[in-house]
């Protein structure tokens, strides 16, 4: 069987245009939208996902002041930073980046960003509204893979998912929202006892481990779908998925590719967050 690339490039495109228009709008009425990134580490995944983001949100006609509290920040510099970033009028939007300096978690942290600017949903107020199917911002990358199943039209109400991970940022925000689809969603993790069994029963896997080559073609059914989240760096350097490629093309029906998947479309997601949370305040 032929696998389909689900490639994230053409929707993240989509999603830009009209963030880009909308940031024009927001510019001409009063200001660029702004999003403050705060960052706590000296990781060099990190300061290239930074940068990253910098580029997209200036190719977009976003603001973005980057704050760097270095890695030996404490929990109180940290959520001082964010509260006042939080009472700026203005910041629209407030991104914190991780990882966090050691011994802090994003747990520590993370309820001293108002739910109002938590672009990329972190917050527990952000996460409780998702959980009980209300408005509010929802972590990027779950909201993407959802995003890149629809457009390239993946039905997923009544069908069995199972999302590799579950991390409050990734794996648990995911749940919700496959359940609001009316999949049926089982989550796995690093003490699930058969994986493979688990796996291999669903009609979509998403892979969000952040382990290399650890869905495999045994792991799936003829004709699933694999959506891959992971960002690994490889011994040679280069960015990898959770997916090993080779054994499930061609076995698959789809898998999306990394890069060029989930990636362009979370960061395309971020940068419409912020454009929505700058036309929230300004209308209040
Ligand atoms: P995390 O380390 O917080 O969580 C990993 C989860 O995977 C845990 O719940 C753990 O139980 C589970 N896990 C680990 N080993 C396992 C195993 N052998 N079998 C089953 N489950 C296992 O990671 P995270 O922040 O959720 O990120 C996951 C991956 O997604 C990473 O590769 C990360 O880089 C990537 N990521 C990508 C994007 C993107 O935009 N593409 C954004 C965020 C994270």
């Amino acid at each position: 069987m032929d696998t389909v690339s689900l490639s994230g490039k053409e929707l993240a495109a989509a999603i830009n245009a009209d963030t880009k228009a909308r940031a024009a709008a927001l510019t001409e009425d009063a200001a660029a939208p702004r999003l403050a990134l705060i960052v706590a580490n000296d990781d060099p995944a990190s300061a290239w996902y930074v940068n990253s983001l910098r580029k997209a949100a200036e190719r977009l006609g976003i603001a973005c002041d980057t704050v760097d509290l270095g890695a030996d920040a404490t929990v109180a510099a940290i959520r001082a930073e964010l509260s006042a970033r939080g009472e700026d009028r203005g910041t629209d939007a407030i991104m914190l980046q991780t990882p966090l300096p050691a011994g802090v978690t994003l747990d520590d942290v993370s309820s001293a960003i108002v739910a109002t600017k938590d672009v990329d949903g972190v917050s527990p107020l952000s996460l409780g509204l998702l959980a009980a199917g209300l408005d509010g911002f929802v972590p990027a990358t779950s909201e993407a893979v959802v995003e890149l199943l629809d457009h390239h039209e993946i039905p997923l109400a009544g069908r069995h998912v199972a999302v590799v991970g579950r991390s409050n940022i990734v794996g648990k925000p995911l749940a919700q929202l496959l359940l609001a689809k009316d999949a049926t969603v089982t989550v796995c993790h690093s003490r699930t006892a058969d994986l493979a069994a688990v796996t291999a029963a669903a009609d979509v896997v998403v892979a969000a481990a952040g382990r290399i080559g650890l869905i495999s073609g045994k792991h799936i059914r003829e004709d699933a779908v694999v959506i891959d989240v992971g960002t690994n760096e490889a011994p040679d350097g280069k960015i990898v998925g959770d997916v090993e490629a080779d054994s499930v093309r061609g076995k698959a029906a789809g898998l999306s590719p990394v890069p060029g998947g989930v990636g362009p479309v979370t960061t395309a997601l971020l940068m419409r967050h912020v454009v929505t949370a700058a036309e929230t305040s300004r209308q209040n």
